[in-house]
């Protein structure tokens, strides 16, 4: 089942092209809600929609192979990462206890506290640091929850470590690998259980759909996930499972040229005099840089900083900008640049935000693939205005 190909190749050639009875290079958007049935209850495999469709088939197929090259995997899509993120947790009931790492995506932390907290699931948040994950550990613990790197102060989560001791406990480990996506790191091969993503960005990548995916190895999950999906029904359309498809096929690509130009960035602003706290996972000084160098194969494409003068600086630096766009969400061909404070973070509890280390100076830049040269300038012209 290894497949040897390059992750480029397989990115190109997934999910069994070209279709069979057109010889259609891509996949066919089956813009089908049913399917017809010869007899009753007799049909090729396809009834409804919410329960299969062919062009959904293609993209978990596609998503499990990123995922999970060495391996047989089982992936599923969903209309959103929130939806996906959602689905894990209807694997838990009443009583059961979630702990998860601190700076989660915001989104995350507002379905475990506000949601999940209503039907008697519980939400312990810790940095997971040396001695944390015993000292949180509850009889009722049933998943360490991580996110790695994550959003936006870009933490690093040891994953194989952690995953072995939650796996002493006997929990499952949910890893979002959103940030990295599978081409920079896999959690599954360090022995999670679940990967999460939200598809919108890096496996999408071209900032035109809302979309999630869930990629498991073992049989059993991945049959109480796919009665979650069918049963909840936040599946996506053919035409966003399609366009997530077709994302999918420059990812590999994507990725190098989103870490190069990261990289090429935080060299540059690592000495500007107006940033006064730059975070990325490839500076050697950055708290994860020697985890995130074992676990992940670059670092990404996502910077945050901040800058002289508080907020009224980030404010002034994002309104100065001309190719990054003050817009939520990352992983675009584009390049964008988000206040957390206000924006992406608004929703966490102030107290929380500051403990955590998001303050109202902070902002993010999901660097894109323009030129890099190009986006200096416009950082720099920008930066300069402080
Ligand atoms: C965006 C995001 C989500 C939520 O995904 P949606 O597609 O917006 O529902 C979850 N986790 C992370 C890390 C994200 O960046």
């Amino acid at each position: 089942m290894t497949d040897q190909r390059g992750e480029s190749t397989r990115a190109v050639h997934t999910a069994g092209d070209p279709e069979e009875t057109t010889g259609s290079v891509q996949p066919p958007i089956f813009q089908t809600s049913t399917y017809v049935q010869s007899d009753f209850a007799v049909h090729q495999g396809y009834e409804y929609s919410r329960t299969q469709n062919p062009t959904r088939d293609a993209l978990e197929t596609a998503v499990a192979e990123l995922e999970s090259p060495d391996a047989p995997a089982h992936g599923s899509a969903f209309s959103s990462g929130m939806a996906a993120i959602s689905a894990i947790t209807q694997l838990l009931k009443s009583g059961d206890h979630i702990l998860a790492a601190s700076d989660l995506y915001g989104g995350t932390a507002r379905l475990f506290d506000e949601i999940m907290a209503k039907f008697g699931v519980s939400t312990t948040y810790s940095e997971l640091g040396p001695g944390e994950l015993e000292a949180c550990a509850q009889d009722n613990t049933r998943i360490l929850w991580l996110e790695s790197p994550t959003n936006p102060l870009l933490n690093i989560h040891d994953i194989e470590t952690l995953t072995k001791q939650a796996h002493e406990r006997g929990w499952l480990v949910v890893v979002d690998n959103t940030f990295a996506s599978p081409v920079l790191q896999r959690p599954l091969q360090l022995g999670a259980d679940i990967v999460v993503h939200s598809t919108t960005k890096y496996i999408a990548g071209h900032s035109d759909l809302v979309g999630g995916c869930i990629v498991v190895r073992d049989d059993g999950l991945n049959e109480q996930i796919r009665f979650i999906q069918n049963t909840i029904g936040s599946v996506p359309s053919p035409l966003d499972s399609f366009l997530t498809l077709r994302g999918i096929r420059t990812l590999p690509l994507r990725m190098e040229r989103h870490c190069d130009n990261a990289e090429f960035l935080t060299e540059r602003l690592a000495s500007h005099p107006k940033v006064t706290r730059l975070l990325y996972p490839g500076l050697a000084q950055h708290s994860g840089h020697e985890v995130a160098s074992r676990q992940m194969r670059r670092f990404g494409g996502i910077i945050s900083l901040e800058v002289e003068g508080g907020e009224a600086g980030a404010r002034k630096l994002a309104a100065n900008l001309v190719l990054f766009a003050t817009a939520e969400s990352l992983g675009g061909v584009e390049s964008l640049i988000n206040h957390p404070w206000t924006m992406t973070h608004a929703a966490t509890p102030e107290a929380r935000r500051l403990e955590v280390g998001v303050t109202s100076g902070l902002v993010r830049l999901s660097v894109g693939i323009e030129d890099a040269e190009d986006l200096w300038n416009d950082l720099n012209n920008a930066l300069n205005t402080l």
